[in-house]
């Protein structure tokens, strides 16, 4: 530009103009001050070669002009710069605003694309409810399209009885704009499964006036089911905790942070609100064992080790709890020792192992007691797996040492040794089983012991004996105490054999009645008389018997005894055979009872007595006929003492002729003598009396009348017998001596029967003495009492005598040596006698003649 102007030589406004054309130029290309700086070398060159003076600097004409360029300049740029900077600004914000727009429609893809697959679910929904807005992965997750969701209610997807809490969710999020609100809730997808969401919801403005809510859904159901799972588990320990009656705990010693699960909180019987510290485990502890669990706390804190111990509580209401505490020590990550442990409420167990040890101590006063030792043997090393004490005792083992088998085997009897041994060996080879056996213990001191023993074997999983377990009892004393029972029943089984024979020997059968007594049992014997047993069985007595109706005051009596419940002896009634015959049955009873005092019945036994009955009435007849024949010999008797009778009447009659003449000799004086014959009649009246009593007497003896029995004295019937044989005796010279023994006890006899023996004797002893003529035929008639209180009576002659050989046969009927005699006499004499108990006999005697005595018992009456 300054070569240009030099050369054309152009003014200087012209060239000033380039120049500042030049400078605005400049300061349009570039910035300000590259063109500032620019401006100075056309100032220097403009002010030096075109400011006139030219090529002078110093003329001061040139710097107004040189100024006005300059500020020209400056100006120009300035306004040049101005613009072009402000065109650049603006062309700036263009491309910013380009960049910032391509910026945002990236922002808003990726955006979307995260609002899309975004694995949150997000909807967007008006304030009905209606969905405006969802992604796909909200709507995937759903099992739907998007489009099938967008212009819906959002309630779709709710369960049913979420539905109005999801309603009144979205209407607090419409109330409380811009405010998050979080919830969870269960969505159900379009196939009707469930998901659990985690929903954040928060109204917005959308456009001026509209609202919308916008919802992020997170699915937590795997969160929800972990969980579950979680509180599941939690509430198993917190369920197994309370079974197995153990709590856990930590402990931060550091900072007394102490955790308790809800066990432990019941274990110690706090309340689960309770801030749980280790004071509430020391007040808790039972006083005595405080010391103790303070210890060990300590210990473990010093040493920071594990540990493990037993202490009680002391609960409020008094009672004892066991507790068995697990505890471990560690340092956390911050360097603090905790301990966490586990404490278990062993109180039953504790219980139960005191039970189970009274339980063994039991066991073992048990077995003491019942002389009852266990064991167990191993049969492979023959030695004891076990022993109890008992065991020890009854062998005498020593309980502290081992017992050897040889130890063993010299503790038993010899003689069961081989068997004990094969019992066991048998088990063995049998493989399993029970087996009982007995031995002997033989002590050292010599004492024997009786055992029984059972056992059996245990096979082992080799599916050998491995083991033997049993049980020995000492049963010595039982032994011993069964043998007594053994030798007692046989004695017992002897006596009541004995007594079975007695009462068979001494009856004929035996039975039994129920206690309605109808006959249950009766002994086979009663088949041998004709009553089979299996016809009565059944029926009552009364049933069996055929005089009931006959005697019916005999069968009420018994049966009144039997009502009575009393026994009966001797009771006889009649019944028919099967035969058809009668039989006599004599039987005596007696009632049983139970223990409790309850009527059974009777027992008895019965005799056929019909032999005896039939005797008795054959006796009887018989004595009927003795007496009959009594009768005619007496009556023969009297017969024989005619003359002597008539001679006892006559004398008396001669003398009441004799007095009566007397008397009416002294009544035919002129005074009649009153006196002598009042005596005279006195005399007639003493013979009558004595006529009328030799009457008597032999009209009694001739009386056929019944056999009376009564209390008599024998000296009475002799005195009797006399006064009628006295003229006997005199007419055949014979004197009679009486040594009658005064106060003789009385005897029960027929008095009539009595005298006829006494008169046969006498007449028997007069008629002996007929013969003798070389001494005085002298008759003696003794009475006694012999030591045993009966009466003795002997009748003695002086007679001819009986030879020995006729001793036996004078009693015997028929048999006389009399060419009148009828042999009856001392016959008859000797069955009277013997019906009233006595026994007639001819005495031994040196002298010539005889003696017959009678010896009679005392009536037991009589003897009272
Ligand atoms: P009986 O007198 O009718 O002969 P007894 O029976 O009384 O009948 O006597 C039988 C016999 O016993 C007599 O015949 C006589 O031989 C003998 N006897 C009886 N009593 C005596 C007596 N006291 N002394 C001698 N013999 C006697």
């Amino acid at each position: 530009m300054t070569l240009t102007s030099l050369y054309l030589h152009t003014q200087f406004a012209a060239t000033a103009f380039g120049y500042l054309e030049m400078i605005l130029v400049f300061s349009l290309m570039g910035s300000f001050i590259p063109s500032a700086t620019l401006f100075i070398l056309p100032f220097a060159a403009l002010a030096y070669f075109f400011a006139p003076p030219t090529f002078n600097l110093d003329d001061p004409r040139d710097l107004p002009v040189v100024v006005a360029f300059l500020v020209a300049s400056i100006v120009g740029t300035h306004l040049i710069g101005k613009v072009r900077r402000e065109r650049e600004v603006a062309l700036e914000a263009a491309a910013r605003l380009r960049r910032s727009e391509a910026e945002l429609r990236d922002r808003e893809k990726q955006w979307r694309e995260i609002f899309e697959h975004n694995p949150v679910m997000h909807f967007m929904v008006n304030p009905t409810g209606t969905v405006l807005n969802v992604n796909t992965f909200g709507a995937t997750q759903l099992g739907y399209a998007p489009s099938e969701l967008v212009g819906h209610s959002v309630l779709k997807v709710f369960l049913e009885e979420d539905r109005p809490f999801v309603r009144e969710r979205v209407g607090l999020c419409i109330k409380t704009v811009g405010q998050s609100h979080t919830w969870e809730i269960q969505k159900i997808r379009k196939d009707g499964s469930v998901l659990w969401v985690r929903e954040n919801a928060k109204a917005m403005q959308w456009a001026e006036d509209k609202l919308v809510v916008l919802i992020a859904c997170e699915d937590i159901t795997e969160r929800k089911r972990t969980e579950t799972a979680l509180r599941r588990s939690e509430a198993h320990l917190a369920q197994a905790q309370e079974l197995s009656r153990t709590g856990s705990f930590g402990w931060n010693v550091a900072t007394g942070e102490v955790h308790w699960s809800k066990e432990t909180f019941r274990i110690f019987q706090y309340d689960p609100s309770t801030e749980p510290t280790p004071q509430l485990v020391v007040d808790r502890t039972h006083p005595e064992d405080r010391a103790a669990v303070r210890e060990t706390i300590e210990r473990a804190l010093q040493n920071e080790e594990d540990f493990e111990h037993e202490y009680r509580l002391l609960m409020p209401d008094g009672s004892v709890k066991h507790l068995h505490a697990v505890v471990r020590a560690f340092r956390n990550a911050s360097g603090d020792i905790e301990f966490v442990g586990a404490v278990t409420d062993i109180t039953a167990a504790k219980q139960a192992e005191q039970q189970l040890r009274r339980s063994e101590a039991y066991l073992a006063e048990a077995q003491h007691l019942s002389h009852t030792g266990s064991w167990s043997w191993d049969v492979h090393r023959l030695e004891f797996v076990y022993r109890s004490a008992e065991i020890d005792r009854l062998f005498g083992f020593d309980p502290e040492q081992a017992v050897s088998i040889e130890t063993i085997r010299s503790r038993i009897h010899p003689d069961d040794l081989p068997r004990l041994q094969e019992v066991p060996r048998q088990a063995i080879e049998d493989k399993g089983g029970h087996f009982e056996y007995d031995f002997r213990i033989l002590l050292p001191d010599g004492a024997i012991r009786r055992i029984h023993s059972v056992a059996h074997a245990v096979v082992g999983s080799d599916g050998h004996v491995s083991e033997l377990i049993g049980t020995h009892m000492d049963v010595t004393e039982q032994h011993a105490a069964r043998e007594l029972l053994e030798k007692a029943l046989a004695a017992l089984r002897e006596s009541e054999q004995r007594f079975r024979d007695y009462a068979e020997t001494a009856s004929d059968w035996l039975w039994e009645t129920g206690p309605d007594h109808r006959v249950t049992l009766l002994s086979e014997h009663t088949n041998a008389v004709g009553i089979p047993a299996t016809e009565v069985i059944g029926l009552l007595r009364w049933e069996i018997a055929r005089d009931v109706e006959a005697e019916p005051e005999k069968w009420r009596q018994h049966r009144a005894t039997l009502d009575a419940r009393l026994p009966f002896r001797d009771f006889i009634y009649r019944t028919d055979t099967q035969m058809g015959s009668t039989i006599y049955v004599r039987t005596s009873g007696k009632p049983f009872f139970d223990a409790d005092g309850n009527f059974l019945g009777y027992r008895g036994v019965s005799t056929d007595i019909t032999a005896t009955i039939r005797a008795d009435q054959a006796e009887r007849e018989l004595r009927k006929a003795q007496a009959e024949l009594a009768h005619v010999t007496r009556v023969t008797t009297l017969g024989e003492l005619t003359t002597s009778i008539a001679h006892e009447i006559n004398q008396p009659l001669a003398a009441i002729v004799t007095n009566g003449e007397a008397c009416l000799g002294w009544l035919g004086r002129e005074t009649p003598d009153l006196s002598a014959a009042r005596c005279s009649v006195e005399w007639i009246i003493e013979d009558g009396i004595r006529a009328s009593e030799v009457i008597r007497r032999i009209r009694a003896l001739a009386k056929k009348g019944e056999v009376e029995m009564a209390p008599v004295d024998i000296n009475d019937i002799v005195k009797e017998v006399i006064a009628l044989l006295t003229r006997e005796l005199v007419s055949h010279q014979v004197s009679l001596r009486t040594e009658l023994a005064p106060a003789l006890p009385l005897i029960l006899g027929d008095r009539v029967q009595l005298q006829q023996v006494i008169t046969n004797l006498v007449m028997n002893g007069i008629e002996a003495m007929q013969a003798v003529r070389d001494r005085p035929r002298e008759l003696v008639i003794q009475s006694s009492e012999d030591d045993m209180g009966r009466v003795h009576l002997a009748v003695t002659d002086c007679g001819i005598g009986i030879t020995e050989d006729d001793e036996d046969r004078v009693f015997n009927p028929f048999f006389t040596t009399k060419s009148s005699g009828l042999g009856m006499g001392l016959s008859i004499c000797r069955s009277i006698v013997e019906a009233h108990g006595g026994s007639l006999s001819i005495a031994r005697k040196q002298e010539p003649g005889a003696t017959f005595q009678f010896v009679l018992p005392l009536h037991k009456e009589v003897v009272s």
